[in-house]
């Protein structure tokens, strides 16, 4: 098999509401760009990456010289001549090269007449476990979706875990000043006997202000407290005083931070993203490393549609020392571009596919409408709140959003 073409189409797809965090908001919507790897015996592979627009596209053009000819079963081949560690310093390929492993992969199971975690070493469960995955959330264009208020966050985790049935809870925090983030999380918490908790503020508190916040959760069930602070000597002096487990996305997303971290221990819980690492193959290659030293391993959501979910399945299903719930935006989603739409969640999980490949198919009509919305709409900085332009937040930050300030922002829809 061989790939005769490479297309990549932006797709902007809605939010139940704008997504609120430490550096800006995801502005009600995701903006993702949907690769296709196309074959000459008639096959098509699926990949999916983060953002979008004439750069990613360009991108992905620009690749065909490299590309076409060759065989998508050859990957080892492919990360060397795309993404080589040492050349890659200039072009910083680590994510395209993700997306196209995603659609090589989906090309050798659809060849090969088997499902992805096959070819990964077989799956250890059918279905893998998700946090609820709670953000801050501006209201949507029609006045719903408002989380704010501390009660607001109790009543969206209580209605969250009554939809899709979760029993552990991620608040991503670093928006509020944290004695109030610290309030909304230990309510929470208290309305959820039973449940698991974990904190993600992105890495935005000083190491004495993740101290503190740490030193005022250990008394609840929490999974790990994630990024409390940015950079792996402030993680350390951060774990030497607390006691739970810490986690990052931050400083341990490449091997040479993990044999870092192996040697001088700054974190115990590796959250492997597909993206991140490049691919879901070193993801796994990651989790023999945290598996061989004993650290825990999750897998990381940097925002999703359905390929990319497909990839977090996939992951999640082979990996031995899963021992946490996976991360994951999707419940956020309006809607998705595979056919069936939005996968379902059922007590927690979310079922692995099981049809050749990925296991998901694009819905045509819906890659055209939202590939119309994202011509229609454009990009949005994401690093940015839509409510205070100009605005810089610092790390560690002291430009904290006010709670009180109750107001919807208003943007295209
Ligand atoms: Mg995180």
């Amino acid at each position: 098999m061989k790939i005769t073409d490479i297309r990549a189409t932006p797709v902007t797809v809605p939010l139940q509401a704008p997504l609120r965090h430490a550096n800006g908001a995801h502005w009600g919507r995701f903006v993702r760009t949907i690769v296709e790897v196309e074959t000459d015996e008639g096959l098509i592979g699926l990949g999916e990456m983060g953002g979008g627009g004439e750069a990613a596209t360009a991108a992905f053009e620009g690749l065909k010289p490299y590309l076409l000819g060759r065989d998508p079963a050859q990957l080892e081949e492919m990360r060397f001549l795309i993404a080589n560690p040492t050349a890659s310093l200039y072009n910083n390929r680590t994510q395209i090269l993700a997306a196209l492993e995603f659609a090589c992969l989906d090309l050798m199971g659809q060849k090969w007449g088997v499902p992805v975690h096959d070819i990964l070493g077989g799956k250890l469960r059918d279905k893998v476990p998700f946090a609820s995955y709670l953000f801050f959330r501006y209201a949507d264009g029609d006045g719903r979706g408002e989380v704010r208020t501390v009660d607001q966050v109790v009543a969206e985790a209580l209605a969250l875990k009554a939809q899709h049935g979760f029993t552990s809870h991620k608040l991503k925090g670093g928006v509020f000043a944290p004695r109030y983030e610290l309030e909304a999380y230990r309510a929470m918490a208290e309305a959820l006997p039973g449940d698991s908790f974990r904190f993600d503020p992105n890495g935005v508190w000083s190491t004495e202000q993740a101290i503190w916040f740490g030193q005022h959760i250990e008394d609840l069930n929490n999974d790990y407290l994630e990024d409390p602070v940015y950079g792996m000597h402030g993680m350390r002096r951060a774990r030497e005083k607390l006691r739970m487990p810490l986690a990052t996305n931050t400083v341990v997303v490449g091997f040479e931070q993990l044999a870092a971290n192996v040697l001088q221990t700054a974190v115990d819980v590796i959250l492997l993203d597909t993206t991140f690492w490049g691919g879901i193959r070193p993801c796994v290659k990651a989790a023999c490393i945290c598996d061989t030293f004993q650290l825990g391993v999750a897998v990381h959501s940097s925002g999703e549609l359905g390929i990319q979910l497909a990839t977090m399945l996939h992951l999640g299903a082979v990996l031995p020392n899963l021992t946490f719930a996976a991360d994951a935006h999707y419940h956020h989603l309006a809607d998705d571009v595979i056919t069936g739409g939005l996968m379902k969640y059922r007590d927690g999980c979310i079922d692995v596919p099981t049809g050749p490949g990925l296991g998901v198919t694009l819905d045509r009509d819906k890659l055209a409408q939202y590939h119309e919305n994202f011509l229609r709409l454009g990009g949005y900085p994401y690093d940015q709140d839509p409510m205070r332009p100009g605005w810089t937040p610092l790390i560690p930050n002291s430009r904290w959003a006010d709670p009180l300030d109750a107001r919807t922002p208003v943007i295209p829809r």
